[in-house]
């Protein structure tokens, strides 16, 4: 049988190809069968332009439907969907091209005079444009293409997608993801969720990452749901459209937003049935808020770029098995997890270390870096994910922070996390970031930066004196400071390192 990840999620659509797939901004509606055509349309183009199978396809372009449809293109072709974030600059991009060496690079209209020449430099073969209105040379030429209904025969373990990790410890790593990562991923995540018959998704998050691109385009397609395609997070919008949705997938920020808004109501999402939260953690505080105002509770499932999805939280309930705030829940069906040290020697119930796992959804290694995909991986095939984290009694996985940063403070090791849930609480806080900063005696000093909420004057020796009482001195932070907002990525996360930046001369 065909591995591509476009046959099977072909053989998912509604027989009906009248129903449904995409529904645009303005209300017009893109239908399985339109879905499928469009794909022909963009893998002829493909094949025409001479890209082989396995050859890499960058895009940098908005969010639209035509980006939907040269994806599944690129899958039904054979092509490597590289999806770059539309914030990159050209020096950036040119470190992409650079890297993956793609046949075909696709961007935005207005920016192709600026990155003509990078293309070139990169020895790039062919540059062409798309914009979000469905405009451009590439989305021209689809237009005037029949459809190629012929779907590349792929294995496996053959690549679909090479995703470039957020860059929130380093330099971007691309990860090498097949056919069969995005398939098993994308099915499982579908039963799991409970998607049925009539759902209906709001899709508010951008398509150059895992959780947009995959977790919620490639499930739904694979359920055969509507999905209401958004170009960006707009809370009035994404209310207006929510008595015609049943499930929502966001970053945290979308759901503090969310609560932010008069008009989110338990009437407002009364015919919602899940809303998911990923990318980055989930303050305990809008779980326990989004409970009680809707009276459900956010389903918060953990995954990174080089594993898709790997845990998540129930979606039955029952007792002792049910969502927990500040947990990301239990490992997906056929994903095996487990704590280990930095040699690898495994820990036991509530011990801090290092997250491995392993599983059909786990990718094949970076792309070009087999040193570095060998490091990351132990003998017996776990993936080291760089995430300190522990399994309770129960066997809720939660998520401590990164290994990248752990702060260590006169010899002992101070988790951010621990910290941060204490600061979190103080009347007048709104969130912390807890880093280590260089300082001359202890190596390095634990510090806190914050906002401020309600306009409330708490300050710093107030932190401090709530934390002594609660904390080990030595993980009690020795400054804080105070910020409008905490700096974070598209995806919601932390800028830690700049952070670190920013305070860095503190205790010089
Ligand atoms: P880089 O690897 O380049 O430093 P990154 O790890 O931020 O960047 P992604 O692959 O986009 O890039 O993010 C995956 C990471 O996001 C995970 O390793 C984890 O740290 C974090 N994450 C995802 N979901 C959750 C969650 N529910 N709770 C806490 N952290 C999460
Ligand atoms: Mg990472």
């Amino acid at each position: 049988m065909n591995q591509n990840l476009f046959a099977i999620l072909r053989d998912c659509f509604p027989a009906d190809r009248s129903r449904p797939a995409i529904v645009q901004p303005g209300g017009a509606e893109i239908s399985y069968g339109e879905l499928e055509a469009a794909a022909g349309r963009y893998a002829a183009v493909l094949r025409r332009l001479g890209c082989k199978p396995g050859d890499r396809v960058a895009v940098q372009v908005d969010k639209s439907v035509e980006a939907v449809f040269l994806y599944l293109g690129c899958a039904q072709a054979g092509c490597v969907y590289l999806p770059l974030n539309v914030a990159y600059t050209a020096d950036e991009v040119a470190y992409f091209l650079g890297d993956a060496g793609p046949a075909l690079f696709v961007c935005r209209p207005e920016a192709e005079a600026k990155l003509k020449p990078v293309a070139e430099g990169a020895g790039v073969a062919h540059l062409m444009t798309l914009d979000a209105g469905g405009d451009g040379t590439l989305a021209e030429a689809a237009r005037a293409a029949s459809p190629d209904g012929a779907v590349h025969e792929a294995a496996d373990d053959d690549l679909a997608a090479i995703l470039y990790t957020s860059g929130t410890t380093g330099r971007s790593k691309g990860a090498m993801l097949t056919h069969g990562n995005l398939s098993s991923n994308a099915l499982t995540l579908r039963d799991l969720w409970g998607f049925r018959e009539g759902d209906a998704l709001l899709h508010a998050l951008p398509i150059f990452h895992v959780h947009g691109l995959f977790v919620a385009l490639n499930t739904s397609l694979a359920n055969g749901s509507k999905i209401f395609f958004l170009p960006k997070f707009d809370a009035d919008e994404i209310l207006r459209l929510m008595p015609q949705a049943t499930v929502m997938m966001g970053v945290p920020t979308f759901y503090v937003r969310l609560l932010q808004h008069p008009g989110f109501t338990k009437e407002a999402a009364a015919g919602m049935r899940l809303f998911i939260s990923g990318s980055a953690p989930l303050l305990e505080e809008t779980f326990h808020e989004f409970e009680q105002r809707i009276g459900l509770r956010i389903l918060e499932r953990y995954g990174m770029t080089e594993v898709g999805m790997a845990c998540s939280n129930p979606y039955e309930e029952k007792p002792g098995r049910e969502r927990r705030a500040g947990t990301v829940g239990f490992p997906l069906p056929g994903v095996e997890v487990r704590i280990a040290d930095s040699e690898g020697r495994l820990l036991g119930t509530d011990e801090i270390g290092v997250l491995e796992m392993r599983g059909p959804n786990v990718f094949k290694g970076y792309w070009q870096m087999p040193e570095k995909t060998k490091e990351e991986f132990r003998p017996d095939g776990f993936f080291i994910s760089g995430d300190l984290s522990k399994i309770d009694a129960d066997g809720y996985v939660h998520i401590v922070g990164r290994a990248k940063d752990l702060v260590i403070s006169g010899g002992f090791n101070v988790y951010p996390k621990e910290i941060e849930l204490v600061v979190d609480e103080i009347p007048g806080v709104g969130e912390s970031a807890i880093i280590g900063l260089p300082h001359p005696d202890f190596g390095e000093a634990v510090a806190a930066v914050c906002t401020r909420t309600g306009g409330q004057a708490v300050e710093e020796a107030e932190i401090i004196a709530v934390c002594k009482q609660k904390l080990a001195n030595f993980k009690v932070p020795k400054r804080v400071f105070f910020v409008e907002t905490l700096p974070r990525n598209t995806m919601g996360k932390v800028q830690k390192a700049e952070l670190r930046k920013a305070f860095a001369e503190t205790f010089k």
